[in-house]
């Protein structure tokens, strides 16, 4: 194995990362060295390099949470995945495990939750430092790079339908269709609803309607909680999974569910987030439900990946190089990616 591997760093919010050499790192008690396969750049990734959230992330910071790789090494006291086993890693890098989140299974809302290519180094790099506990184990001849993005577009999204607990045959809008898009029209397929897909590119709903979209609806081209009423018609749109990072994607969702009907909250706007105006007699007299869902825990994540290999969910993918992780954030920033990028070392 070679002493030194290739990684893109990230030093200070609003900066360039900036591509280098740097020792391969050293797994500690309970942590695994993974060689990368694969890595997505997922929209969370440009979020945290250009300072948008609250919180900002440990620095220096390697970025990157959408990780297949191969198992290379053990430190003390990890039973598994073996060494050379294929593993994938996601956001949720590591929690508490003793406080009542913890306990509840809610291990994303832990206060000591730990994030992959936020607060622990990611995988825009050559090799990645992981807890053993907190990967998932993958068959080996996954298509590393076509997989990686359920690691964190499939698993949030899988989540966020999860927990709106909908019926079998249930419309459930897609509102945005980037990365995490297209897997919540293939996710919510598999799952039995029917998807109606919400975005303003066109290349966006085409790839959406060869996923699996029932149907599609262009933003912008006329009144979209009305448009998505007709469709669903007398059934009723039951979820709208709310994956477009503009606030008033919301406010439309709230407005085109049907009683009863839930609202996923997934993408994070970059401005104007800490407040929605909503009808609360929308909430209180028709039973609407806003959700709010965060990445996933380990379980949603086993669940997510058990489906995509029963399903056969792939994400449409560019692969570049690991050098050109900063042109893939910057494409990322000018929109119009269909599919997902996806770094290879
Ligand atoms: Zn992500
Ligand atoms: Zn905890």
């Amino acid at each position: 194995m070679p002493a030194e591997m290739t990684r893109a760093l990230m030093t200070a919010t609003g900066t360039p990362l900036a591509l280098g050499c740097a020792a391969i790192p050293t797994p500690g008690p309970g942590e695994i060295l993974i060689r990368v396969a694969a890595c997505g750049v997922c929209h969370s990734d440009l979020h945290i390099v250009d300072g948008d959230w609250g919180a900002p992330p440990k620095l220096p910071l390697v970025p990157g949470h959408e990780v297949v790789g191969a198992v290379v090494s053990h430190g003390a006291g990890v039973r598994g995945p073996a060494v050379g086993a294929t593993v994938g890693v996601a956001w949720n890098g590591g929690a508490c495990g003793h406080c009542r989140a913890c306990l509840e299974g809610e291990e994303t809302i832990c206060a000591e939750a730990e994030g992959t290519g936020y607060s622990r180094d990611g995988g825009y790099a050559d090799y990645i430092v992981a807890r053993a506990d907190f990967v998932v184990e993958l068959p080996k001849d996954v298509n590393a790079a076509r997989f990686a993005p359920v690691l964190c577009a499939g698993v949030t999204t899988y989540r966020g339908l999860k927990r709106a607990q909908l019926r079998p045959g249930a419309f459930v809008a897609v509102i945005g269709c980037g990365g995490l898009g297209q897997m919540a029209v293939q996710y919510a397929r598999a799952m039995g609803y029917r998807p109606i897909a919400v975005d303003l590119d066109p290349a966006k709903l085409e790839l959406a309607t060869r996923l699996g979209a029932m149907a599609v609806v262009q933003a912008g081209s006329g009144d979209l909680p009305q448009q998505l009423k007709g469709i669903a018609g007398e059934a009723g749109l039951r979820a709208a999974i709310v994956v477009a990072p503009a606030p008033s994607a919301f406010t439309q969702a709230i407005a085109a569910i049907s009683p009863g009907g839930a609202v996923i909250f997934i993408a994070l706007p970059a401005k104007d987030r800490d407040s929605l105006p909503v009808s609360i007699s929308a909430l209180a007299n028709f039973e609407k439900r806003l959700i709010g869902s965060n990445v996933g825990t380990r379980a949603d994540l086993l669940e997510a990946v058990e489906l995509a290999l029963t399903a056969g969910i792939l994400s449409e993918v560019e692969t570049l190089p690991l050098a050109e992780a900063n042109a893939a954030l910057e494409r990322l920033r000018q929109g119009g990616v269909p599919g997902r990028l996806v770094l290879t070392p």
